[in-house]
């Protein structure tokens, strides 16, 4: 299942894509027509339902037999949100997790022995096809950061490297733009990441058992159609279950949370000179098995 959040009539709605036409099925809607108990009003709070969730969407669909086409919303006619608005906490994220783009952005000496960690702030979070601000009253060098992100299902603390994807609810595509100018001035990387509009996030969450291996999949970022980032998750320095173990050890995870797995070489800042983003630019985050996150640079 992709589970999708949207706005519909001023509201924010999620739904499951349909797999026959790529429109999405109004599960909110479903719900109150159909008067289901305990129906989550948001995605979020489904994921907190743990197996209990999926098990109530199995049986919406069932109840719906044949006949479900008045529940689908045309995908174009969406205004498409990050699949979670509003995580528990800021969006985590790893920093330095491929070899190539630890060097990019500096020397073989910046290749991370340890887990890096640093968050940006909910407020940056924005959705599938919205435009992201070029800000450029604040910055001059505006980046992108094609990821993986992983959206935790089942909270917990110390979570062994075994037990780990146990923990994860599903996989979706981030965007991890940063300024590039404010990330150095300030030496901690929070002002230059969480600039309103810096973290696009979808279009979907797409379930985990979707995905057999999170840690070899293919991911590619283009900038007007021109391949920038092109690698593979299994070039992580540390797999998703090091990073979720270590993120646990005596700290809550809880459901929700999503954790944003670090760049493959080829940022903007990478290249000599640089290349920054610029307005009108389009960027295309490709991840096998998962789809295509699309932004406009505004
Ligand atoms: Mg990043």
């Amino acid at each position: 299942m992709k589970f999708v959040s949207y706005e519909c009539n001023g509201l924010e709605q999620y739904g499951i894509v349909d797999d026959q036409t790529g429109d999405i099925l109004n599960l909110s809607q479903i719900a109150i027509i159909k008067e289901i108990d305990d129906f989550p009003l948001t995605l979020l709070e489904g994921i907190k339902q743990g197996d209990h969730f999926i098990t109530t969407i199995q049986k919406v669909m069932d109840s719906l037999e044949q006949d479900y086409s008045s529940f689908l919303l045309k995908k174009d006619s969406l205004k498409w949100l990050s699949p979670i608005s509003h995580p528990p906490k800021n969006v985590i994220c790893v920093g330095k997790n491929y070899r190539e783009h630890a060097i990019e952005m500096g020397s073989e000496a910046d290749i991370p022995e340890h887990v890096m960690i640093f968050t940006k702030a909910t407020t940056a979070i924005t959705g599938h096809l919205s435009n992201i601000d070029l800000h450029s009253e604040v910055t001059s060098e505006l980046d992108y950061e094609g990821e993986l992100a992983v959206v935790i299902g089942k909270g917990g603390k110390n979570i062994s490297e075994s037990d780990a994807l146990k923990h994860v609810f599903g996989y979706t595509i981030l965007n991890d733009i940063t300024a590039r100018d404010l990330q150095k001035r300030h030496k901690q990387f929070f002002i230059g990441k969480s600039l309103d509009t810096s973290c696009p996030i979808g279009p979907w969450i797409i379930h985990h058992s979707q995905i057999k291996n999170p840690n070899n999949l293919d991911i590619t970022t283009k900038v007007n159609n021109e391949v920038r980032q092109n690698s593979n998750t299994k070039h992580f320095i540390f797999p998703i279950e090091e990073v979720i173990s270590t993120l646990s050890k005596g700290m809550t995870l809880e459901p929700g949370d999503i954790i944003a797995t670090g760049t493959p070489a080829g940022v903007g800042k990478g290249f000599k000179p640089p290349i920054f983003l610029k307005r009108n630019d389009q960027i295309d985050i490709t991840i096998e098995g998962i789809g295509t996150l699309t932004n406009k640079v505004q």
